[in-house]
């Protein structure tokens, strides 16, 4: 069991820990990164990315995420291959417990530990992600260009998907289990006055059909969830709403969670409800949920963490020279 310190601890290797680590490292603050299992992040799950700033041409999330990683190094930033799994967040330095039993302390904490888009769990929907199988309009809707694509789900999320991808598509297909929406009303006007978009009510994905070589989405098969009958949908997007899952477990009775368990933040900074505690990224974002802003996020947590240190550091010098 090895203790590991440092000024700035981060959580999280996507865009936001790594975005927070550049700038922790460049204040002096040498951050530490515990990666977790999904080092990089959620882009490492992708392939075409075309909308984060800087790139002329379509880039791939890994190679984004892996020169993300060695600018973060590059100026200064330990990397660790770890996941934590308990944290004591009563006083500081706060400490952490990785898997193996490694401990971390941090003078401040910044937490990126990003959120999961929910899925329906079925194997073709697995076979088919990333080629016409998405749960990101807004990260993948401009690929869909003028072709058929759907929507599954019901709540507000899948409405404003909805909505977002008849920018692209003048043939979108909301297919929801019942046969009313959980969506906000003015959502759901909004949805129901928009000529490109068709509900499909209480139908669900039984299937995702892929064909083509290389293969991608074809089809929807679709199961009516009151007679049971089979039926099927052309489409070639087909993008799941059902949901995001927080990854805030951990933070649990101790930090403060919204209703949807995502980290409360101050509006219009990352300061959480510990004090020397700040959240970036897509665990206390559930509006934007995009690179850019999860990196934006994570400037802006490293900056309002060196801000908190200063400030108690400075109290301290003064303290000890009354
Ligand atoms: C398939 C797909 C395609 C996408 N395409 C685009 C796109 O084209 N453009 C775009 O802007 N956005 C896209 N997104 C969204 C984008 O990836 C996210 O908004 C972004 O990655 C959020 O960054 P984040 O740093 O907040 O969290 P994440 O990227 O989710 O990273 C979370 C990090 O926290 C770590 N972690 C979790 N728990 C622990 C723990 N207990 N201990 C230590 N570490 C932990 C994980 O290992 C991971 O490294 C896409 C998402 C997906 C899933």
């Amino acid at each position: 069991m090895t203790t590991h310190t440092t000024r700035m601890l981060i959580l999280g290797s996507g865009p936001a820990g790594l975005s927070a680590a550049i700038y922790g490292a460049r204040a002096g603050m040498k951050p530490i990164v515990v990666q977790g299992i999904q080092p990089g992040g959620q882009l490492t799950t992708t392939t075409d990315v075309e909308n984060y700033p800087g790139f002329r041409d379509v880039i791939q999330g890994p190679w984004l995420m892996d020169e993300m990683q060695a600018q973060a190094e590059h100026v200064g930033t330990r990397l660790m291959y770890d996941t934590i799994v308990e944290v004591d967040l009563s006083r500081r330095p706060f400490r952490l417990i990785g898997d193996g039993g490694d401990v971390y302390e941090g003078e401040v904490l910044v937490i990126a530990t990003g959120a999961q888009a929910k899925w329906l769990g079925l194997d073709s929907e697995e076979a088919l992600k990333g080629k016409g199988v998405s749960a990101c309009a807004t990260c993948d809707g401009f690929f869909y260009r003028g072709r058929k694509v759907a929507v599954i789900g019901g709540g507000n999320t899948a409405v404003e998907e909805a909505l977002y991808l008849t920018n692209h598509s003048d043939d979108v297909t909301l297919i929801h289990r019942r046969d009313s929406l959980r969506a906000e009303k003015i959502l759901q006007e909004r949805l129901f006055a928009n000529e490109k978009i068709t509900v499909l009510w209480n139908k669900g994905v039984e299937r995702f059909v892929g064909d083509g070589d290389p293969e991608g989405l074809v089809a929807l098969e679709l199961r009516d969830t009151v007679t049971g009958e089979l039926s099927r949908l052309d489409v070639e997007g087909g993008f799941v709403a059902i949901g995001h899952h927080p990854a805030t477990e951990l933070f649990r009775g101790h930090l403060e969670l919204d209703a949807d368990g995502y980290i409360a933040v101050q509006t219009g900074s990352t300061r959480t409800s510990v004090e020397g505690v700040f959240a970036c990224g897509d665990v206390m974002d559930k509006v934007y949920r995009q690179a850019v802003t999860a990196a934006g996020t994570g400037c802006m947590a490293a900056l309002d963490a060196e801000r908190f240190l200063a400030e108690v550091e400075f109290e301290h010098v003064r303290e000890a020279a009354e």
